[in-house]
């Protein structure tokens, strides 16, 4: 690397990675506490509830508000009291000594503190024809890509909230929506079933998996084995949205912070991770509940006890 290629490196207090609801509500208790943040977004800004169409249990909006609606409004209170947003991905982390070394794509920080808000991305099947049909009627994401899909017969896979949810979002533009669920109970909560049952759009297809996305350059199909009986049958269907739960994004950290059974950053009830100074929360950290609230919580948390270790570092 020359010296006009090396990075130049920035020395910061409290560094907040990801922009989701933990990272953000973070942000804003630790401006509030004029630990002057600065917040690196990731590649999705304001996470996953970005690609979310409305949000009804957000409390203090009983009208539901706009997944991307409330991730700017999380934005906009974070810059108010002076947090720093910046967009930048993360490359690498060295924690093995404080100050902490986190380099993004241009740029190399040191830092005091980290809060880590990375989120966790799309469970994928892992069956023949997902990945080369991904983008051509494979799809993560309803709310991004549902419009494509006017008039089409399309499946969904996953039993849970967020199966129906999208499921349910999708039946605006799609023919009908095949829910294909590998049990013959839904994980779903009540309402949601409710309205999934309700809709004449949505069928379902019980006690199945997806073991084969068949097609070229579109779907065509989806190979079909019954758990139960072991019957295989081609369904056809020209999209296939993929709801079957997430992985968190901790790789970057695992080799210097503890992850539970399942890949999660392990920690305790103030956000702390096994280093001193480093704090998880979102879904990087809560294999539970995962949800905005959850995470926004986790998020102001873990603030609050970056704050005490700031404090703390002074009486010393
Ligand atoms: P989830 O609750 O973990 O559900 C995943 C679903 O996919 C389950 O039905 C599971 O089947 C199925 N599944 C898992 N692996 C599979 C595989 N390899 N092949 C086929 N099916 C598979 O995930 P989620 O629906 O994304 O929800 C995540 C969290 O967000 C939950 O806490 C949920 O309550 C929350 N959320 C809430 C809302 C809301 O309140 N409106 C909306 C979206 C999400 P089994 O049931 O057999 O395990």
């Amino acid at each position: 690397m020359t010296k006009s290629q090396e990075k130049s490196i920035e020395s910061r207090d409290l560094l907040i990675i990801g922009s989701g609801p933990a990272g953000l509500s973070a942000a804003i208790y630790a401006a509030r506490a004029e630990l002057k943040p600065l917040l690196l977004t990731g590649m999705t800004l304001h996470g996953q509830v970005s690609a979310t169409d409305v949000i009804e249990n957000y409390p203090g909006f009983p009208d539901g508000i706009g997944g991307s609606e409330l991730g700017q409004l999380f934005q906009i209170q974070a810059e108010r009291f002076g947090a720093e947003i910046v967009m930048d991905q993360v490359t690498s982390v060295n924690l093995s000594k404080n100050p902490f070394t986190i380099e993004t794509y241009g740029k190399k920080y040191q830092v005091k503190a980290l809060i880590i808000s990375t989120g966790a991305d799309h469970r994928k099947l892992g069956v023949p024809g997902e990945q080369s049909l991904t983008g051509r009627g494979v799809s993560y994401c309803g709310t991004c890509d549902g419009w494509f899909f006017k008039d089409k017969d399309i499946v969904v896979v996953g039993g849970g909230d967020s199966a129906l949810e999208e499921g349910l979002f999708l039946t605006r533009f799609a023919n009908s929506v095949t829910v294909i669920h590998r049990r013959d109970e839904l994980r779903a909560g009540a309402i949601l079933q409710k309205r999934a049952f309700d809709n004449p759009k949505i069928k379902f297809i019980w006690d199945s998996v997806v073991t084969e996305i068949i097609g070229e350059d579109s779907v065509k199909a989806v190979r079909l084995k019954n758990v139960k009986t072991g019957d295989v049958n081609v369904h056809k269907t020209e999209g296939v949205f993929t709801f079957i739960g997430h992985t968190p994004n901790s790789e970057l950290f695992k080799e210097h912070l503890e992850l539970d059974d399942k890949g999660y950053l392990a920690v305790n009830k103030n956000m702390e991770t096994n280093l001193p100074g480093v704090y998880a929360a979102g879904e990087v950290a809560d294999p539970d509940f995962r949800q905005v609230i959850t995470s926004a919580g986790m998020g102001a948390a873990a603030a609050i006890q970056a704050t005490r270790y700031f404090e703390s570092l002074e009486e010393d």
